[in-house]
């Protein structure tokens, strides 16, 4: 792992915008195949009904939010994972 000092550090933010995006450009082409992405989705499977406290987290039921409480059930989950990524469940 590449380790940075505070003053390299401060040198990035003072780098224009495009510079900043060739840099990281050229770090993701030297360790993953070029022009392949990864999608992600993240699924709220119990907004608002999560026992733990993560501050930043909608679905902790820690904090009070213009949200409503709802929660996925296992099929509405399933049926996302096969919507979106093609994945298939047996019992
Ligand atoms: S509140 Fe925390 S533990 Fe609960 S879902 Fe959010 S991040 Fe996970």
């Amino acid at each position: 792992m590449q380790t940075y000092t505070k003053k390299a550090i401060a040198e990035f933010f003072e780098l224009p915008f495009l510079d900043l995006i060739y840099r990281a450009q050229t770090i993701l082409r030297q360790n993953f195949p070029a022009n392949e992405i990864e999608l992600s989705k993240i699924l709220s499977v119990k907004t608002g009904g999560c026992p733990e406290n993560c501050s930043y987290c909608t679905q902790s039921a820690h904090h009070k939010t213009a949200l409503k409480k709802e929660s996925l059930s296992l099929a509405q989950v399933q049926e996302s994972a096969k919507h979106f990524w093609g994945c298939t469940f047996s019992s």
